[in-house]
């Protein structure tokens, strides 16, 4: 009678009393760094919802506890204070390495402790990888691709990027991480997957982070005028997180190394933006020029064709 009790305890601890124990999936242990930022905090609910334990590992610079705090009383569920610059010991399956300031404002803010954490960082996660066998995701940039000569970048351009430039903490930061994943997949075989994200935008994304959906959104809804640098003709494309979200995780499960563009290739200049705003918020909304940033690159757009093959994912959020 006991046995058939805790036969009964155990089947219902590991299935919720419906799924037969054989047919259930044994849940992950995944480590996301920067998880309570913009895009972490999104992949752990899904993460989360997938049925797998989830440690977040955040040092709070852009991230916030708030982004998160609806998983607290989720035992599947932890939330880690700590920088990546300093090691860390963990037992997990895989690691998705989000961990690092996305926005210019934000990485420009102390730039040798943004190489660092892209740096270090990325080689403690790395070494943490090889120690346990974890699979490793990095969360590179289309920032690799500099000021593009081609267009749209493909995965196989090299890029243009200015080494001494106030970029390139994080340019040429992220350049050095997809180098060390490679080389810890060569030399170590590490499983590595590097992903380039393209401009992202959606819910949590910090409203003052200076990026320029936030920006624009915020300034119609505080009847500011909108801020457009240099002439406004430069171009960005634009995805929803969701399908970011999406693109990573079959990234992550797919037996491709990448690097992998990840974005929306619908490409819009900045004033073409600031009208989608003017429509969407304030008709009324105004425009005000000023002086671009430095080394500002002029266009972007991802050709998503090797995801598209590779992984079947496209973004389905349309950018228009
Ligand atoms: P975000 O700033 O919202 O998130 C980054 C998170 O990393 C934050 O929670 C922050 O507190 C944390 N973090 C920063 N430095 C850390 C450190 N040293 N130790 C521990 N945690 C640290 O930015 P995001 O938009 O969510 O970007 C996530 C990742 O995606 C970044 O690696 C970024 O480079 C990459 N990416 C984002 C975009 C985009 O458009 N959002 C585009 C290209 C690449
Ligand atoms: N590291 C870590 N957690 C681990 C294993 C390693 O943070 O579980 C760090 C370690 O402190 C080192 C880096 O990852 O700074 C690279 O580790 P690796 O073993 O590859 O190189 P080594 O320690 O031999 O230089
Ligand atoms: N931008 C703008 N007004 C703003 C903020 C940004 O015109 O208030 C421009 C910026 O010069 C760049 C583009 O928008 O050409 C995208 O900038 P963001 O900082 O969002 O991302 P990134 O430069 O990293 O692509």
């Amino acid at each position: 009678k006991r046995i058939v009790f805790v036969l009964a305890e155990f089947r219902s601890a590991n299935s919720g009393g419906k799924i037969p124990l054989g047919l259930k999936r044994k849940g992950l242990r995944i480590v996301v760094t920067g998880g309570a930022g913009f895009v972490g905090s999104h992949l752990v609910d899904r993460l989360i919802a997938r049925g797998d334990n989830v440690i977040v590992v955040d040092n709070f610079f852009t991230g916030r506890k708030e982004n998160v705090m609806h998983h607290f009383k989720n035992p599947s569920f932890e939330l880690i204070r700590h920088d990546v610059v300093e090691p860390l010991l963990l037992e997990v399956d895989q690691i998705y390495h989000l961990a690092c300031p996305a926005s210019p404002v934000h990485y420009k803010h102390n730039p040798v402790k943004t190489i660092k954490t892209n740096v270090v960082g990325t080689l403690n996660m790395l070494g943490l990888a090889k120690r346990v066998g974890a699979r490793f995701l990095l969360t590179s940039t289309s920032e690799v691709y500099g000021d593009p000569l081609q267009h749209p970048q493909v995965e196989t351009y090299w890029g243009n990027v200015n080494p001494i430039g106030v970029r390139s903490c994080y340019d040429e930061g992220k350049r050095t991480a997809e180098t060390l994943a490679m080389d810890y997949h060569r030399g170590a075989g590490v499983e590595v997957r590097i992903a380039r994200i393209f401009n992202t935008y959606g819910p949590r994304m910090c409203i003052d982070d200076g990026r320029v959906v936030s920006n624009f959104v915020a300034q119609a809804l505080r009847k500011e005028p909108m801020t457009v640098y240099g002439d406004g003709k430069q171009t960005r494309s634009f995805q929803f997180v969701s399908d970011l979200v999406e693109g990573l995780m079959r990234l992550m499960e797919g037996e491709h190394v990448g690097p992998f563009n990840l974005g929306n290739p619908g490409e819009f200049t900045m004033l073409e933006l600031a009208q989608v705003v003017q429509e969407t918020i304030d008709p009324n909304a105004r425009i005000e020029f000023r002086p671009n940033t430095e080394d500002d690159p002029h266009k972007r757009k991802p050709d998503i064709t090797k995801a598209k093959d590779l992984l079947g994912w496209e973004p389905k959020i349309p950018s228009s």
